[in-house]
């Protein structure tokens, strides 16, 4: 196993001091939980590929400052109606929405190699942040439903300091609150765009979490990207990429 970082690794980060990680769907199972509260409302989820697609639209409404989260969530359960011609007020679609955000909260769980990842990471000697793109509120209730309200050193929440991933900035106040620079700092998240190439182009280590194993597209040959397909890949891909000479004693011990 190799011990120090490659020469002919593209990124040839120094030192990976400290791990920066989504949440939504890289340690939390939230696709299962949404489609859970979809069921719970509906009575199935055949309908999820419309769900998904208008989450999509309008979430990024929200990202860009357009829509308060709140007024994001009601809206985008009204125009799901409306994609199969029910017509609902505003009222009627927050009285359905709150029925399926209540769903969906009992719902909230993490992924199964989540828990291992992050106490082999703390074990290592590796600070831990996590940098997501919700509403402060929303996210710390969240991590707290899942146990993991104190497992981090740092938490950087898109609605708590005005700027979203990909932006450079959140992932730079990430590290600053880490006390770490750019290139010392992995960041590790399922969304291609908006986790490992932001990260990358911000300086950081960029991880591509890539649970579906969808096709791979176009990578950029500027900011190249590592990929893994599990959490368990985690500790292996940073030994490799660590250059602490008794790191690699670890190497025997990942999850
Ligand atoms: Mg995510």
């Amino acid at each position: 196993m190799t011990s120090a970082a490659d020469a002919s690794n593209p990124r040839n980060p120094a030192q990976i001091k400290a791990v920066c990680l989504d949440l939504d769907d890289t340690l939390l199972d939230s696709q299962s939980a949404a489609r859970s509260s979809l069921r719970e409302l509906l009575g199935t989820d055949r309908a999820w590929p419309v769900w998904e697609r208008t989450t999509d639209r309008y979430y990024a409404r929200f990202v860009n400052a357009q829509l308060p989260f709140d007024v994001m969530c009601v809206e985008r359960t009204r125009a799901f109606f409306a994609a199969f011609g029910e017509h609902i007020d505003y009222a009627e679609a927050e009285r359905r929405e709150n029925q399926r955000m209540e769903a969906m909260q009992r719902a909230w769980g993490l992924f199964d190699d989540a828990l291992d990842c992050l106490d082999w990471m703390r074990a290592s000697g590796l600070r831990l942040a996590a940098v997501t793109n919700a509403p402060s509120a929303y996210q710390r209730k969240k991590l707290a439903a899942v146990g993991l309200a104190d497992a981090f050193d740092a938490v950087v929440i898109s609605g708590e300091i005005g700027v979203a991933k990909p932006d450079p900035r959140i992932f730079h106040t990430a590290c600053e609150r880490l006390g770490l620079q750019a290139h010392e700092v992995a960041h590790v998240g399922d969304r291609l765009t908006t986790d490992a190439e932001g990260a990358a182009r911000a300086g950081l280590s960029g991880i591509w979490l890539n649970r579906d194993q969808v096709p791979a597209p176009r990578g950029s040959a500027e900011h190249p990207v590592a990929t893994i397909t599990s959490l368990r890949e985690l500790p292996e891909l940073l030994v490799t990429e660590i250059a602490v000479p008794d790191f690699a004693d670890l190497v025997g011990q990942t999850p």
